[in-house]
């Protein structure tokens, strides 16, 4: 990392580089990802279909905010769903919010907010659904999000949840 920073940056870049707010986002297989600017939310698809998807890339917002986008490969298997879910977030209402899981990996989750939600990037949020006819709870941290759509990562998982997903998951 060290060595592709240097090779492409003058020193005063490197310095802005290292100041500059920084998300982190994953690239799935059909090399699409939502990044949100982290000043004004606004969010806006990044396309690398027939590209090279970059180590990170200097995106500048409508707003005048400038930041920095490293991508990551999503390194899990990922298997379509389609379940009703319920969001849970501190300070939300006690009941949830009604989600709709759209896919799971062990890494992470893909679902959507009927009617949008206004969920921040590193924003930590609890997720119950039905999966093969068991209950799975996750905690999650949010990493894209794109109109509807959040794209979060798992941060932690009970055991129960963990064979579950296990199971949907073989192939
Ligand atoms: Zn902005």
């Amino acid at each position: 990392m060290i060595h592709y920073l240097v090779g492409k940056f003058s020193r005063y870049k490197l310095f802005v580089w290292c100041v500059m707010d920084r998300v982190k986002i994953y690239v799935d297989e059909s090399r699409t990802a939502f990044v949100a600017c982290s000043k004004c939310g606004k969010s806006r698809e990044l396309n690398f279909s027939g590209k090279e998807v970059p180590h990170a890339s200097l995106v500048t917002c409508g707003c005048g905010n400038k930041f920095i986008v490293t991508f990551e490969k999503r390194q899990y298997y990922r298997k379509q769903l389609d379940a009703a879910g319920t969001c849970f977030v501190e300070g939300g209402p006690p009941e949830g919010t009604p989600v709709r899981m759209k896919d799971i990996s062990f890494g992470g989750v893909h679902f959507t907010v009927p009617g949008g939600h206004s969920f921040e990037l590193n924003q930590n949020l609890g997720l119950v659904f039905r999966l093969k006819g068991e209950t799975v709870r996750l905690n999650v941290s949010v990493r894209n999000t794109g109109g509807e759509n959040v794209r979060a990562e798992t941060t932690a998982m009970d055991e129960h949840s963990r064979k579950i997903i296990g199971f949907y998951l073989l192939p």
